[in-house]
């Protein structure tokens, strides 16, 4: 908290009993004073490239209905990504969807390093105290994180509206699209828009994966949850995939023991 006098993660429904604990990364746009405004305009600091457009209240509605814990990003990824390391080139961006960012920019090792300690690092110590906790229960839980994603990208018109994203389990996203296929609200995909290959399942993968924890990571498209009441719609529809899906995952996982 040195440099940006704000605590960089939060934890909310931290006794939630479900077999979920939930994550979103890029919850917040907020930038530290400490940064300035990195050199952008005031539309790119409230826009998509800055952080996950209702992503923050779809994950609080989930964590409210399935009453499982969420540790959310309370700074913007346009500081630090929290789900990137550090090896990552875009961990620290420095160039956004059209223009580079001046104050990424030319960075230190020691100025990177700093971000990485003050902004990564507690959001990945909350969210496996959250894990571990559970653990302690004698619970396996399953990890959600919940992003969203810009509709148009560089020009490109994108007509998903769900994305279900995994490493290199994918019994849970795999069970979710085959689900979102059933009720047919939804145009979802797995590992869609992105995938793994994109390096953006790194939180699925150091907490989840390296726990042997089943995870799901959704992308869902940002104007379907850009009011307060469509994201808590939007949670609704999910709940009702995800819990389903958990089901028919533990089931083959089952099967297969
Ligand atoms: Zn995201």
């Amino acid at each position: 908290m040195a440099q940006t006098g704000w605590p960089p993660a939060t934890i909310h429904g931290a006794n939630g009993k479900a077999p979920f604990v939930l994550g979103c990364e890029h919850a917040s746009a907020f930038m530290p004073q400490f940064y300035g405004s990195l050199g952008l305009d005031d539309a790119t600091l409230r826009s998509h490239a800055a952080w996950d457009i209702g992503a923050l209240d779809v994950a609080l509605r989930l964590c409210a209905q399935l009453d499982a814990p969420l540790v959310a990003g309370a700074i913007s990824r346009l500081v630090y990504d929290c789900n990137r390391p550090l090896e990552a080139p875009d961990c620290i961006p420095v160039q956004g969807e059209f223009d580079p960012i001046p104050g990424n920019t030319g960075l230190t090792e020691a100025q990177r390093q700093a971000r990485f300690d003050e902004i990564h690092t507690p959001f990945h110590h909350a969210l496996a105290r959250v894990i571990d906790a559970k653990a302690a229960e004698g619970v396996r839980p399953v990890l959600v994180t919940v992003h969203s994603f810009t509709p148009v990208y560089r020009g490109r018109t994108r007509e998903l509206d769900l994305g279900y994203l995994f490493h290199s389990r994918g019994e849970i996203a795999r069970a979710a699209v085959r689900i979102e296929a059933e009720r047919g609200v939804m145009h979802a995909a797995v590992n869609e828009p992105y995938s793994a290959a994109d390096g953006v399942t790194y939180t699925l993968q150091k907490h989840a994966e390296a726990r042997g924890l089943q995870a799901v990571m959704i992308e869902i498209r940002n104007d379907l949850v850009d009011t307060l009441e469509a994201a808590r719609s939007m949670a609704g529809h999910l709940m009702e995939t995800l819990v389903r899906a958990v089901e028919i995952a533990g089931q083959s996982a089952e099967v297969r023991a």
